[in-house]
């Protein structure tokens, strides 16, 4: 496998130590930049991913394989494998309400090979994705790598210069892809100014252990809402990853209350989950996510191209973003590998990239951002537990539309899939 970590602990020097010539130069080893650089690798194309970190272990960012992914996986003979992996399936969540649960979707219900979400740690997920490109000579992965500048000529994105322990190194690509991420350097150095939505909520994300007799949540997932907050439990191999939802601007007011605050948060919406809140003893337990949400008006310019949360941020509702940035990659992935392997990107295939991919983001950013102005801000200004809207219940019940939601989380707006070349 062809991987670099520099040995040495500090930048030494400001010149460049090496520069290096590959055919697409991906900066930001997450979901969408690492799927490409396996779909592209596997065509034949030379790729180098570069990642910052030493490894892929990263503060929780959503563990959920959706359906078209393990599509798509299944499509590359990878889909029993990830199943290898120890994991928890999640068909739709349970939603507490003050008259009785509620299932928005179940995902159980679809016509696929693979109806549920595959709940993988994502370290585990990226790391059988990077071995797998790594079984094709072209693909080459550098940790510690820090994208710092864009190499530019003529007014094209000719490659990128990067920080490693040991200094600068460079790397010449035909193409660039920005894959870094909702706080993207490589946006930021091209100029891309995100258009950024506001919505009014924060995370705080915790574990909490299972316990002996606790209660079955249908479908893998719970949801409550109440007293002003919002509580999310996922079902995890031997715990539940936890989210208290909370508007923006009141973490200072919950952080002076203390941890004593949030496990009263949990008892007040789930009394049966009061035994396993009792775990929570330190304010170090617990992680703050800010929710943001924006999209760039242009994903590409001569030499480059932004996938993924770079191009546009997901808010963690509906726990799409993961999904959205494979298809991403897919997509490139149909578009770009000819080129690529012809040696030339023109930018009307780069825009062909963001034509096809805009439109089911903007779509799906529209429904996130509905979904946290009105129906979770709303819940979270209520200080009692809070009725379903009957509108809601009547929606579930007819068959013609029941399934809508449960195949747009599945599939996303549009279904994607692998063109071979
Ligand atoms: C609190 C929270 C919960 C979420 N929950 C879910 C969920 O349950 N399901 C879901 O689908 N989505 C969820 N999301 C959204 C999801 O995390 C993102 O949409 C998804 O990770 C985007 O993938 P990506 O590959 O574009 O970017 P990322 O996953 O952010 O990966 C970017 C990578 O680039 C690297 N990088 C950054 N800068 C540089 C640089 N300069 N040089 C080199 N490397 C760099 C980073 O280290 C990182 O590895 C959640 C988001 C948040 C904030």
């Amino acid at each position: 496998m062809n991987v670099t970590v520099a040995a040495h602990p500090e930048p030494s020097a400001e010149e460049i130590q090496n520069v290096e010539q590959t055919s697409c130069c991906i900066v930001g080893g997450g979901p969408g930049g690492a799927m490409l650089a396996l779909l592209l690798a596997r065509r034949g194309v030379s790729v180098t991913l570069l990642e910052m970190h030493k490894d892929f272990d990263r503060e929780f960012r959503g563990d959920t394989i959706h359906p078209s992914t393990l599509e798509i996986l299944d499509h590359l003979g990878l889909a029993e494998k990830l199943h290898e992996i120890p994991h928890t399936k999640m068909t739709g969540p349970t939603i507490k309400f003050a008259n009785g649960p509620f299932r928005p979707f179940d995902l159980g219900r679809l016509k696929t090979r693979f109806p549920y979400i595959l709940m993988v740690p994502q370290v585990r997920f990226l790391e059988f994705i990077t071995r797998e490109a790594a079984k094709y000579p072209p693909f080459k992965l550098v940790m510690h790598a820090n994208a710092q500048k864009l190499v530019e000529e003529n007014g094209v994105v000719r490659g990128v210069r990067y920080a490693a322990l040991d200094g600068l190194h460079e790397v010449r690509a035909t193409l660039t892809v920005g894959a870094d991420g909702r706080f993207s350097q490589i946006r930021r150095l091209a100029g891309f100014e995100p258009i950024k939505t506001a919505p009014p909520m924060d995370v705080l994300w915790f574990q909490l252990p299972k316990l002996p007799g606790e209660p079955e949540i249908t479908g893998g997932a719970f949801g409550g809402i109440g007293h002003g907050r919002m509580l999310i439990m996922l079902e995890r191999t031997g715990y539940w990853q936890s989210g208290l939802v909370f508007p923006k601007g009141q973490y200072q007011e919950l952080r002076a209350k203390g941890v004593e605050a949030v496990r009263e948060s949990i008892a007040q919406i789930e009394p049966r989950f009061a035994r396993n809140a009792e775990s929570l003893t330190d304010w170090q337990q617990l992680t703050l996510l800010s929710v943001e949400s924006s999209r760039c008006p242009l994903w590409h310019k001569p030499g480059l191209l932004l996938i993924g949360d770079a191009a546009h941020v997901m808010s963690p509702v509906g726990g799409v973003g993961i999904n959205y940035a494979i298809q991403d990659a897919v997509v490139a992935a149909n578009v770009l590998t000819k080129p690529l392997l012809s040696g030339k990107v023109s930018e009307s295939e780069l825009a062909e990239v963001q034509r096809q991919r805009e439109w089911p983001t903007r779509v799906i950013q529209s429904m996130q951002s509905f979904m946290q102005r009105n129906l979770i801000a709303s819940a979270l200004l209520a200080q009692e537990a809070i009725n379903v809207p009957w509108q809601l219940r009547l929606f579930v019940r007819i068959p013609i539309l029941r399934d809508i939601p449960a195949r747009m989380i599945a599939f996303g707006i549009r279904r994607v899939r692998l063109k071979e070349v």
